[in-house]
């Protein structure tokens, strides 16, 4: 401890839009409840950047994230953007974060607490005890792939006729990369990593699947399997515990890790984290700003402030620190208390500033035990 706080590390707070200011703010009062020396500094991004600098990724909060030790976010977007052209919009933001700081890794838990096992649309037995992480490749596939567009179809039945078009594809070091991360984490959880792919009908994903299979040499004390995309859509409405780590591609690692989320009944509840190949990353929650209960304080903070761990956790190796957080959420879902998302009858219903103060409590309760 006394080591740690000798260092300032930089973690550059970008809060955004709807709910992302309240749900930091909560999440910024339980960093500063640990006791460590964090330098702190905020930038505005996303439709907030828009109104300050004209752009969604203005300048100075680029620079910011490019010096920070780590990058706490909220979340972006409201409705009013829409109709400004795409390079405008707050989303946008997002990928020029990911694009710039080459954040290629997206780790993404799913794990569901025993006090809400209720919110789960499943049965109990089937997600009670649920953990599971769903490491997604964030800056390839089908999202990225040159060349997209619209144009006149140049071949085939429809020829002549408007079409739209992306392109799929993944370079041999992308998909290595993503591989060592995904087994280096199995490593510290189950030692189990199922790669999920569609390679019986796409090149690209045979190449996954031959690439990952090779990079499963150097982690010979972790089980590997494969699945194809649409079985593991499948076994994760059916059978989620059986899986440990899984990884893979972007567009499916999209769909899949909204479909884990909401295993656990809330997306208030679920952390995220986006890393280097050096481990700095970018946290925030899984959901967006929410711009149907921005302002009206209801927003749930827990993801932000779980995030705020796996931040201290990967980014700036304080693992203790975000056992620590980790361990006072656990006791303020024990003591009953719950954001409306979350609400169940027999528990206390509070708002987000509440559910913040609960968790500092927690934390200060905590060092005098
Ligand atoms: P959303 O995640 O913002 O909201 C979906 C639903 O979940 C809403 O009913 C909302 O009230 C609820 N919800 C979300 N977070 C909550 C929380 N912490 N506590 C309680 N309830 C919560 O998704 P959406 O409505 O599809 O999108 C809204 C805006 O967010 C859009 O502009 C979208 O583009 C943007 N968005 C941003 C991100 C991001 O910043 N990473 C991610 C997804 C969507």
């Amino acid at each position: 401890l006394i080591l740690n706080s000798i260092f300032d590390m930089k973690i550059a707070i970008l809060p955004g839009d709807g709910i992302g200011t309240e749900i930091v703010a909560q999440a910024v009062r339980v960093l500063e409840a640990l006791g460590q020396k964090f330098e702190m500094e905020t930038a505005p991004v996303g439709g907030a950047g828009y109104e300050a600098h004209g752009h969604p990724l203005p300048d100075g909060t680029l620079k910011l994230a490019k010096e920070a030790d780590a990058i706490l976010f909220g979340a972006v977007g409201d409705w009013k953007y829409d109709t400004l052209e795409r390079s405008l919009r707050p989303e946008q933001a997002i990928l020029g974060l990911r694009k710039h700081l080459t954040l290629f890794a997206n780790f993404r838990p799913a794990i569901l607490y025993p006090e809400l096992v209720g919110a789960s649309t499943l049965k109990p037995e089937v997600v009670s005890g649920l953990d599971i992480l769903i490491v997604r490749e964030l800056n390839g596939d089908i999202y990225f792939g040159q060349p997209r567009g619209m144009r006149e179809a140049p071949d085939g039945p429809f020829k002549g006729a408007r079409e739209g078009f992306d392109t799929m594809r993944y370079s041999e070091p992308e998909i290595r990369r993503i591989a060592h991360v995904a087994f280096k984490a199995a490593q510290k959880r189950g030692k189990r990593l199922t790669s999920v792919d569609k390679a019986n009908v796409l090149e690209t994903f045979q190449f996954w699947k031959d690439i990952v299979t090779d990079v499963h040499k150097e982690y010979p004390d972790v089980e590997l399997d494969h699945m194809y995309v649409d079985n593991a859509a499948m076994q994760l409405v059916r059978a989620p515990k059986k899986f440990d780590v899984i990884v893979t591609g972007n567009m499916f690692g999209d769909i899949l890790s909204d479909a884990a989320a909401m295993l656990t009944g809330s997306i208030g509840m679920l952390p995220s984290a986006s890393l280097d190949a050096n481990s700095k990353g970018l946290y925030e929650p899984s959901h967006g700003s929410a711009p149907d209960i921005a302002g009206k304080g209801i927003a749930n903070p827990l993801a932000t402030i779980l995030s705020a761990a796996m931040m201290l956790r990967f980014s700036l190796n304080l693992p203790a620190e975000a056992d620590r957080i980790e361990k006072a959420v656990k006791q303020v879902l024990a003591q009953g208390l719950r954001t409306p998302d979350i609400y169940e009858a027999g528990t206390t219903k509070v708002g987000t500033v509440d559910m913040g103060s609960a968790v500092v409590k927690a934390l200060r309760s905590e060092e005098h035990t």
